[in-house]
């Protein structure tokens, strides 16, 4: 006979292989096992991110002797008994094998009490139990893993610098703290404190905790039921977003989940009032029926399967655009200031500062002991709305491209709807986006003036401060070289927050911030910073921060300026997010629509 049943403890080692890969993938588990066992209360301490030793400390149920020792045997679980509970999980956990996983790849020790009687102690290696003893009655569980993947070190060599497998673990952490406000979170690392919630059901203080208190006063909660589902949360307002879409967080169930059409759904809400490439900030708690959702398809249960995903993403879509709505009602007043005159402007155009600043009288209520903490936002209710024709404060470009313009001259008609100019030469009929128009003109200018070599810091009176997430600071702190080659540098400044004293002169005045966070978020997503890339990310910025929108009408004198000014653009056809400024219907395809020739 070829065949043999591999012993238990082979097995289990192959297990390991699919659900524990990371230190991060071991602290899921024991964090999901504390929450099932209806803990308030879970420490998670690390030496070396977890690679020398985690520990995982609850104050939930315990186990008693017997069930302490049947936890490591493989598919053991008290969560599932029978087919149909597959059906109705209520549980984070129950395919039975994380501690056996665990066990099998490092070298465990366990202590367990339901807090009647002196509790359990165990001590197992390489997934044999070696010592057995008592602990003390305290109720709950705590249980460190010790050299994780001693015994697996092709799996060992995979591990990547401490700061990422930190990063993995407190991104998790941050997680599962959103999705149960109600239970105390504190992560300590190499001795140190870097993460506690309070654990008193406030999810914005949560918030607050992992994102700073100013992502925290811009969240609007959002609540809404349907007859299947039940959704609660926060939402950012559109003003700050990210650059990618690790700020969405769904929770199902007290599950943290990842889900491609509901992180779509949640962007699609947001609609235009996000710019391309930029992503919002999301809580977003869904509660459900266990039957219509299968978290059995991915061994770490992070990917689910919904059966009435169209009814849930259109529950998400209505939630979270009525609540953007309410909030516009509140008139968001942009003042435009007057124009200096154009040769002032080219000077100084990054001194230059649109006053975009966001009004500030519908941030959420805060709870009360939180509101001293928080200082109040300064409240600009200015006067309305006096935008004034923003063409006049077009940007002349300084030097024509020497190459010819590639659209012969064009002349206006009118206008369409206050968005497009219709206008005509001698080869046809035009339609050009205003709005469009205006981006790439001033994408180009700003192009030209950022690329210039520009070596200078400028100083800075007053610091800027920032507030970073707990991660974002792990890479910040190893990375603070790159940084420093880019010009910026970050100093520790209290509580996740850095202060930035000086910086490269070429970022625009009023953009220092959105500048400097997609310098950190590149330097996390790649390890490097791209700064010609960042330039052209700014120049993006700035150009569509700075055109005229739709629905705004021009004069003819205006209209003009704007189609010569695209005419001397190196590419007139298409914005800097790559939609089309100028729709052309020649002499003959008109005649041909009308049926003048064949
Ligand atoms: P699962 O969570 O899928 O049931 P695990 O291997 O993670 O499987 O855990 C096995 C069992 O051990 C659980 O079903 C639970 O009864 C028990 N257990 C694990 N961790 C704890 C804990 N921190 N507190 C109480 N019981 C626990
Ligand atoms: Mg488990």
């Amino acid at each position: 006979m070829k065949i043999r049943q591999l012993p238990d403890i082979l097995a289990n080692k192959i297990a390991a292989g699919e659900v524990v890969e990371r230190p991060a993938s071991v602290v899921k588990e024991l964090l999901e096992n504390s929450i099932d066992a209806n803990s308030t209360s879970i420490k998670v301490e690390l030496v070396e991110a977890g690679l020398t030793q985690i520990k995982v400390t609850d104050n939930g149920e315990g186990m008693s002797y017997e069930d302490c020792k049947r936890s490591f045997l493989r598919h053991a679980t008290s969560k599932i008994h029978y087919d149909a509970d597959l059906f109705h999980i209520q549980s984070l956990g129950f395919r039975g094998e994380a501690l056996a996983s665990i066990a099998a790849v490092s070298k465990l020790i366990i202590k367990t009490s339901v807090g009647d009687e002196a509790g359990t102690k165990l001590y197992l290696e390489a997934g044999s139990i070696i010592e057995e003893g008592k602990s003390q009655a305290r109720q709950g569980t705590e249980i460190t893993v010790n050299e994780l993947f001693y015994n697996t070190p092709a799996r060992l060599k995979y591990m990547k610098t401490i700061h990422t497998e930190l990063s993995h673990i407190t991104d998790l952490i941050n997680r599962y703290a959103l999705a149960h406000p109600h239970i105390r979170f504190e992560i300590v690392h190499n001795d140190k404190q870097i993460f506690m919630t309070p654990g008193n059901d406030n999810r914005l203080q949560v918030i607050r905790q992992i994102y700073g208190m100013q992502i925290a006063q811009s969240m609007l909660p959002i609540e809404g039921s349907s007859l299947d589902f039940d959704i609660e949360g926060f939402i950012a307002k559109p003003n700050y977003t990210r650059a990618n879409r690790n700020f969405m967080t769904i929770i199902v169930n007290g599950r943290y989940i990842k889900n491609y059409a509901l992180s779509h759904a949640i962007i699609r809400a947001y609609d235009t009032l996000l710019m391309i490439n930029r992503f919002p900030i999301v809580v977003l708690s869904i509660t459900l029926d266990p039957i219509l959702v299968d978290v059995n398809v991915h061994p770490t249960k992070l990917e689910v399967r919904f059966s009435k995903e169209k009814e849930l993403v259109s529950l998400i879509d209505k939630i979270i655009k009525d609540t953007l709505k309410q909030t516009n009602l509140i008139p968001n007043v942009e003042v435009k200031q007057p124009a200096p005159p154009i040769n002032k402007l080219v000077q100084d155009t990054f001194a230059f500062t649109m006053n975009e600043q966001p009004v500030d009288q519908d941030v959420p209520p805060l709870p009360e002991d939180y509101a001293e903490q928080v200082n109040d936002p300064t409240v600009t209710q200015s006067e309305p709305d006096q935008t004034q024709s923003v063409v006049e404060q077009d940007i002349a470009i300084e030097q024509p491209p020497v190459n010819e313009p590639r659209v012969p001259p064009l002349y206006p008609i009118g206008q369409f709807r206050g968005t497009y100019i219709l206008a005509q030469n001698e080869l046809g009929f035009y339609m050009v986006d205003q709005h469009a128009a205006q981006e790439r003109i001033k994408y180009e200018y700003y192009k030209v003036k950022l690329g210039q070599p520009q070596q200078d810091i400028q100083h800075l009176l007053l610091p800027l401060t920032f507030e970073f997430t707990t991660n974002e600071i792990l890479f910040i702190e190893q990375h603070m070289d790159n940084l420093k080659e880019a010009g910026l540098f970050l100093e520790p400044f209290g509580d996740k927050t850095y202060a930035v004293r000086a910086h490269p002169s070429w970022f625009p005045h009023g953009e220092e911030e959105v500048i400097i966070r997609d310098i950190v978020e590149q330097i996390i997503q790649h390890g490097v910073i791209d700064v010609e890339k960042i330039r052209e990310e700014v120049a993006i910025l700035m150009s569509c921060k700075r055109s005229i929108k739709a629905n705004h009408y021009l004069t003819e004198a205006d209209m003009s300026r704007l189609l010569e000014d695209l005419r001397h653009t190196n590419d007139p056809f298409t914005c800097p997010h790559g939609r089309p400024v100028i729709i052309q219907w020649t002499n003959y395809d008109i005649e041909k629509l009308f049926k003048r020739i064949q």
